[in-house]
């Protein structure tokens, strides 16, 4: 992929820079880099209008000229390559080794009759690596889409309007609009940065952020130093700018870094190594067992020729490749990958495989409460001045309403003023929009402020403001500061400066000197400031978002500077009551989440009393909304930092309500919980949240009201910011661990029954007839019928386990721990149970037909072998109903999958097929069977449903 960049001394890629945008010859000699010149030569260079950015036209040509902007180090593996891979496997290649033998020895003995062991075992193996390989794409595929839907995006302006795009769509000269909570998502050179401050650790290691300029830097400076510039992979904290981009995808500074460390490897889930160990252990005795039955096999079969040992070596190799579960990988990765899928599907969208696990495991979520757990439907329901209180009618974004006193219209102005002055106030240190559309009103930007823009418009008064007031700077809202300024340039005094705050109320109090009351600016007693705080915590009581307002008039036209002094002997004019109703569905998923074990906490940077009322409407701190709330119910930032590690620590495992508290503190919080062993979920929006989710086992982001920032930082993004997807998302990574433990326990007993029927059958053959069958080689099995079975069962059966309904009581187990084993002593006695009954009766079917054994038939070795491979096919099929539970009955939701029934009526046509039809017979070594016979076999086969139905019945007597 060929990506421009303009700055070419950054790259040091001289085969990059040759191709300037739209063939320009100018970039073609080396140029000083991009931070020494002006931003608007850059933006010529780069035939871009700043004003209006790039057209859709010029866009899509560009994308397609430079590629998309992503980061690709990774290669590439082509399909057939991947479609090969199947075959890297030392079984395969020893099958095939033994295959290519017994071919030559055909050769050799002059082309007699047709080698059918040779062409079914090729088509068995081509067809496991066909099954094996889509399989594997189609997960793929899932896990992309999904990646794709996650994306991270960027506002640029495209044809004069502000576009929210993929990143991976920013092209070289688009004019990126960068925000705080950004991620910034290719190298650009900076048109304007008001207080922007960036974040470059990713790139420089630099652990403070950086405030950026746009001035032109006369000297080559290094990357770090470049305060002009913004640098894919780095984060806004702070400010609002506006950039032209110089470089995307590989050719940014990120790019570089990315080349250099080559690819990024594919991470394996913690549950895909321990299935890979478990793997490697079982391969590793298999193939023990198998050098085992080709050893006595060969001392006790009567070999003759060379033909025979191949044939006896075609069957270990067949035993050891047949039984070592090497579909485990795929059938666990598609089943993973179908629940991202279903995760998706519930709004919960997981940006890594292992965090379905990590969430089935979660014992702890902690979440944000607005947005998450409320509405985030913000409507000022009271205004409280120092002169009284006022009740402002009106629901959601409409703006209709009035203002009433006790139940009546408020007809006092001395109040009425104040009131106005509040909420003018609040509407001037403001960011969001109030917007109509075809009758709807919306609100873009912060709900909070949107309140004030709503109570604005319906005392009908944003007509005087505009006219009055033009902001001429700002100091941003910050989740650490609690507060936000802005200046404005009042025309009434000559366009002197007034300095505008809102906040919350205990913040804001501390830096009023004044209030104003009655027209009149007067001190602010200790015992008015303590009224004030009586009245936030009444008004938070009623689970109220308390916002409080103050202002101060400068004598000069020169705005100050952003600065903590300027937010300092404020006068406070009031404050006002916000609404923001709780989710319904969020007190059913928080009752949920306690049935299944988990613990939920609420934390907030809402006022302590706010914060607990909602806790408690919620049945977060407990069940009876109505009982009496303590303050010791809740922790407060303060509180957390006047407490050490280990107070933090013994505090965090009993309190489920923070509130006052800054990204800083969720840090700690999550630090204190996973020091306790727990697992911890954490959700997060603001840009200084991404450390905690992080620091989280699994981090969530929120989609519509999170920052890029977060999203990026986060494990799992919610797609509708819902605290109950968290826990619908918890519920399906269970009902994924479920399913793998049944397919575990199916294929795993499954294949031990496989090894012991050979091994016990060549161990035991004098006893069960086999020598004196007149075969030549003394096998219960041959490496066809062992192939076979390996193919019936391995795949759809298996394949439709992972699919099974969840178990009923799914949520109303506790957490699982992450030291816990997937496969824990009690189901290893499970499946080795099964495997041994399994072997039994299919060595008790062979038994059954051969002469001279412990039951005594009469038939040939063929019809015994048949019946014999017949029992343990269905004793598979029946095991398949036994691997839905440990404990529960095989009989319970029998027909609650429908994908298992189709998996063993398909396999069960194909077994009729392989018995049945003469071509079959002789490719498979099997003859045809009476129905007696497959009565017999089936009900032989049974006894593995009923021997782990008994088994089932002592375990739970047990418990
Ligand atoms: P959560 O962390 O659950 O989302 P929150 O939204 O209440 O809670 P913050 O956004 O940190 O947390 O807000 C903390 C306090 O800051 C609020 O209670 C409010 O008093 C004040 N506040 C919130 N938004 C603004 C704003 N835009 N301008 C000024 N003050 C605000």
């Amino acid at each position: 992929m060929t990506q421009v960049s303009i700055d070419d001394t950054t790259h040091g890629e001289p085969n990059q820079r040759s191709e300037p945008p739209n063939g320009g010859s100018t970039l073609q000699t080396p140029q000083p880099g991009v931070w020494q010149r002006d931003a608007h030569d850059v933006a010529a260079d780069l035939k871009v209008q700043i004003e209006r950015g790039l057209s859709d036209h010029d866009a899509n040509e560009r994308r397609e000229r430079y590629g998309r902007n992503v980061l690709d180090a990774t290669v590439v593996v082509p399909r057939w390559r991947k479609f090969l891979a199947q075959f890297a496997d030392p079984l395969v290649y020893l099958l095939l080794f033994a295959v290519f033998v017994s071919f030559v020895a055909w050769v050799l003995e002059g082309f007699v009759g047709v080698p059918f062991d040779v062409i079914v075992i090729l088509l068995i193996v081509t067809t496991n690596a066909v099954l094996g390989y889509v399989q594997e794409a189609r997960a793929a595929d899932a896990v992309a889409a999904l990646q794709r839907m996650a994306a991270p995006t960027a506002n640029v302006l495209r044809d004069g309007q502000t576009e929210r795009i993929a990143s991976a769509d920013v092209v070289p000269g688009d004019v990126l609009l960068l925000a705080e909570g950004d991620a910034v998502c290719a190298d650009a050179r900076l048109l304007e940065a008001a207080s922007l401050m960036v974040a470059e650790a990713s790139l420089t290691g630099e652990s403070e952020a950086v405030l950026k300029e746009t001035r032109v830097l006369a000297e080559d400076v290094g990357l770090g130093d470049r305060v002009n510039m913004v640098f894919n992979g780095t984060s806004v904290t702070r400010g609002r700018g506006r950039a032209i981009v110089t470089a995307t995808g590989m050719s940014t500074e990120m790019g570089t870094v990315a080349r250099l460390l080559g690819g990024v490897e594919e991470k394996r889930t913690p549950l895909q190594r321990e299935i890979d160990r478990i793997g490697r252990m079982l391969g590793i005795a298999i193939i023990a067992i198998a050098l085992i039955v080709i050893g006595t096999t060969l001392a006790i079969s009567d070999v003759r020729t060379a033909a025979d040992v191949v044939e006896i070596l075609l069957i270990g190799v067949s035993l050891a490749a047949a039984a070592v579960p090497e579909g485990l990988p795929a059938v666990l990765s598609v089943v993973l990958s179908r629940g991202v899928r279903n995760m998706a599907r519930e709004h919960a969208l997981v940006k890594k495989l292992s965090s379905v696990e990590t969430l089935g495991s979660a014992s702890v979520v902690c979440t944000d409460k607005t947005g998450t757990l409320t509405k985030s439907e913000m409507t000022i329901e009271t205004i409280v001045t120092p002169s009284g209180a006022v009740d402002i009618t009106g629901t959601g974004y409409l703006p209709v309403g009035e203002l009433h006193v006790n139940g009546k219209p408020l007809y006092d102005a001395l109040l009425l003023d104040e009131v106005r002055f509040v909420i003018v106030g609040g509407s001037l240190s403001n960011d969001a929009e109030l917007r109509e559309d075809n009758g709807v009103w919306t609100v873009k930007g912060d709900p909070t402020e949107g309140a004030f823009l709503v109570a604005e418009a319906k005392l009908d008064i944003e007509g005087e403001r505009n006219a009055r007031f033009t902001r001429v700077g700002e100091i941003p809202f910050s989740s650490d500061r609690k507060l936000m300024t802005t200046m404005q340039a009042d025309i009434e005094r000559g366009g002197k400066i007034a300095v505008v705050t809102k906040g919350a109320p205990d913040v804001l109090l501390k830096r009023c000197t004044e209030e104003r009351i009655g027209g009149v600016v007067r001190p602010l007693t200790d015992a008015r400031r303590a009224e004030v705080l009586a009245q936030v915590e009444q008004l938070a009581d009623r689970a109220l978002r308390t916002l409080a307002v103050a202002f101060r008039q400068m004598d000069h036209t020169v705005p100050p500077e952003a600065t903590d002094a300027t937010e300092q002997k404020l006068i406070y004019l009031g404050m006002v009551g916000i609404i923001d109703p709780p989710r319904p569905e969020a007190k059913i998923a928080v009752a949920q989440a306690r049935d299944a074990g988990i613990r939920v906490v609420m934390i907030t940077g809402d006022h302590p009393r706010t914060a607990l009322r909602i806790a408690s409407d919620l049945g977060i701190i407990r069940a009876d909304p109505s009982a009496v709330i303590s303050d010791d119910e809740v922790l407060t930032g303060d509180e957390i930092q006047r407490l050490d590690d280990r107070g933090l620590q013994t505090a965090a495992s009993k309190v489920s309500v923070y509130a006052r508290v800054t990204p800083e503190h969720k840090l700690r919080i999550v630090g204190a919980m996973r020091a306790d062993g727990s697992v911890v979920a954490m959700t997060g929006d603001g840009v200084n949240d991404a450390p905690a989710l992080k620091a989280a086992d699994i981090g969530v982001a929120m989609a519509l009201t999170g920052t890029e920032v977060t999203k990026e930082a986060a494990d799992l993004i919610l797609a509708d910011d819902n605290f109950a997807t968290i826990i619908a998302a918890v519920k399906e990574g269970r009902a994924i661990f479920a399913n793998i433990r049944k397919f575990l326990r199916f294929l795993l007993s499954s294949n031990i029954g496989e090894v012991l029927t050979m091994f016990l059958g060549v161990v035991f053959a004098g006893t069960l007839g086999l020598t004196s069958s007149g075969a030549v080689v003394a096998v219960p099995l041959l490496a066809t019928q062992i192939l076979w079975i390996n193919l019936l069962t391995d795949t759809a059966p298996a394949l439709a386990m992972g699919v099974d309904p969840p178990p009923d009581d799914l949520m109303q187990r506790s957490p699982r721990k992450p030291t816990d084993r997937v496969i824990d002593m009690s189901m290893w006695i499970g499946i080795a149970w099964v495997g041994l009954v399994m072997a039994l009766v299919t060595l008790a079917a062979l038994d059954s037909r051969l002469p001279g054994g412990l039951l005594g038939g009469t038939g040939t070795i063929v019809e015994a072998r048949t019946m014999a491979f017949t029992t343990l096919v269905f004793a598979q099929l029946f095991n398949t109903f036994n691997a839905r539970s440990d404990r529960v009955s095989a009989f319970h939701h029998l027909f609650g999958n429908p994908w298992l029934w189709s998996a063993i009526a398909m396999s069960i046509v194909l077994q009729i097929a392989v018995v049945q039809i003469g071509f079959m017979n002789k490719a498979f070594d099997t003859t045809p069977l009476r129905a007696k016979d497959w009565l017999l076999c089936v009900g032989l086969a049974s006894i593995v449903l009923w021997a782990d139905e008994l088994k089932k019945i002592v375990k739970r007597m047990h418990r």
